[in-house]
């Protein structure tokens, strides 16, 4: 079955190899330190001798820290899925201990961060390189997929992404009770179309797959099909009907959460990259910018894609992140007339309607570092995967084209917690999932750098599994 996961082993692959949600194109396998301490900062609110020690290297944490890739997880291969975690528990201590806290990047990873740690009492500061959630959290569809997008190989992600969708509903309420904006969540659930008999043979296995792992989908006739989206193709073969997985509008979810940062009182730099990470006594202790430097207890590195080009972590220390580029599109539709109202998954691209009209088609799939340009081929293969479903495409207005770049690790997963270097924390690699993880990934890593420890359902996306052999958990060479 030529799935993503597939895609990404075997090396590069054509367009017509793509999963079913988004299109390959050319896919490749897809301490000790002082001196800088001595810095003027920007916020001189000093490191307290309690934090010396802080998010380093625990013993427990030195048991994750192992070199291992969740494919090769023989769970994996044995088809089950994790125990369930469901409960992300703010630390007892944490009222003894609010961490000064920077952020580096101000995604939807980042920002959501920042507000918990903010609504936890901490002090925190945000910067970014351009405008606050215009990095790929713009570019996203906002597909919040823990259950049809679900692959072979992808079963240790399965209780992250579960988890993040269980928490969705409160999450967005919460945002928006907060900050009084809209942030597009809808709950009319998947469709995944097969449009031939050769499609519905392939819907067939996954299905089988995703349902053997307790998922909640139901198999769809072509007229069940049509009954809910009447501008399917007449000819559709079947669909499945994921009924948890919803969408959310990442750019109203980026401006929320901008709103939410600063009404809880985080300071937010746009237009200030931060250049530098500083060292002082062996461990992190703030950052320099382009408008000086800044100080604080704990450093978070949420830079997206882009999270390796952060000067003064040691290699072997920086997550690695690469960016995989997603060309995107949106039609106009009439939203008193909307063509869909299900996200739609055809075998060649996903549509995504939105209240105001949008009809998001996405996504191609490509390894091609940062290159920004909109090709023909990634044009032509989303229309044409879109309009193969929904023919009635054809007559809707072109209204934005995009290019983004989801920050991809090695195993697809993300990587929260530990970086190996006493007081810098990593929140990255989130992929294509990194808008259903928002409220996962800010719960856990509030969690973490309030208590200096990775909860259970965290621990699988430890950065340090990917660390090489005899790199230890503890940084020698931050200086
Ligand atoms: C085409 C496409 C479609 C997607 N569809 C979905 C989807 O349907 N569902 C889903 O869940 N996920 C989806 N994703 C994935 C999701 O968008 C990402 O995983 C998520 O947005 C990552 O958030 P982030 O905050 O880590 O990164 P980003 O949003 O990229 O934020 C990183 C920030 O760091 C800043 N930065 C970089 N360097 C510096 C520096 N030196 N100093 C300061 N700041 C810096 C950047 O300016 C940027 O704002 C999609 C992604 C793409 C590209």
């Amino acid at each position: 079955m030529p799935t993503r996961a597939n895609a990404h082993r075997q090396g590069r692959v054509s367009l017509s190899l793509c999963t079913k949600t988004e299109q390959s194109v050319n896919g490749a396998a897809a301490c000790r330190g002082k001196g800088r301490g001595e810095r003027n900062f920007l916020h001189p609110c000093g490191l307290r001798p309690t934090f010396v020690g802080r998010l380093g290297c625990c013993p427990a944490a030195r048991e994750t820290a192992r070199s291992w890739r969740l494919r090769s997880d023989p769970l994996n291969l044995a088809g089950h899925a994790r125990r369930r975690e469901s409960v992300i528990t703010t630390p007892n201590d944490a009222s003894q201990h609010l961490p000064s806290t920077i952020v580096i990047g101000a995604g939807v990873i980042g920002l959501a961060l920042a507000w918990r740690l903010a609504q936890a009492g901490c002090r925190v500061s945000v910067y970014d390189r351009g405008e606050a959630g215009h990095g790929a959290s713009w570019a996203a569809a906002g597909m919040l997929a823990a259950a049809a997008e679900t692959e072979p190989g992808e079963e240790a992600l399965l209780s992250l992404t579960r988890e993040s969708q269980r928490l969705w509903p409160e999450f967005a309420r919460e945002l928006e009770a907060a900050t009084g904006l809209p942030v597009g969540y809808r709950d009319e659930g998947t469709l995944v179309v097969a449009l031939n008999r050769d499609d519905a043979e392939t819907l067939r296995h996954s299905y089988e797959f995703q349902r053997r792992l307790g998922l909640d989908l139901q198999w769809l006739s072509a007229f069940e099909a049509r009954r809910r989206e009447p501008h399917l193709k007449p000819g559709v073969a079947a669909a499945v009907f994921s009924p948890a997985d919803h969408q959310v509008d990442n750019r109203c979810l980026a401006h929320a959460l901008v709103a939410a940062c600063r009404g809880a009182g985080v300071a937010l730099y746009e237009h200030c990259a931060v250049r530098e990470v500083l060292f002082a006594g062996g461990r992190a202790a703030g950052v320099a910018t382009e408008r000086g430097d800044a100080r604080a207890d704990i450093v978070v590195l949420a830079a997206g894609a882009w999270s390796r080009e952060i000067a003064g972590i040691p290699p072997a220390h920086l997550p690695p992140v690469r960016p995989i580029k997603g060309q995107m599109l949106a039609l106009q539709m009439d939203p008193r007339a909307p063509l869909l109202r299900h996200v739609v998954w055809a075998p060649r691209s996903y549509m995504v309607p939105r209240s105001d009209g949008r009809l998001i088609v996405g996504g191609t799939v490509e390894e091609r570092g940062f290159d920004t340009a909109l090709t023909a081929g990634g044009m032509l293969a989303l229309l044409e995967g879109a309009w193969r479903a929904v023919p009635a495409i054809e007559e809707l207005p072109i209204a934005e084209t995009w290019v983004g770049f989801r920050p991809g690790s090695r195993d697809d997963a993300p990587m929260l917690g530990p970086s190996g270097i006493d007081g810098l924390a990593v929140a990255t690699g989130h992929h294509r999932n990194g808008i259903l993880l928002t409220p996962v990934t800010a719960a856990l890593m509030s969690a973490y750098v309030l208590s200096d420890r990775l909860s259970q359902l965290a621990r699988p996306f430890d950065p340090r599994r990917f660390a090489a052999p005899g790199v230890s958990g503890q940084a020698e060479a931050a200086q």
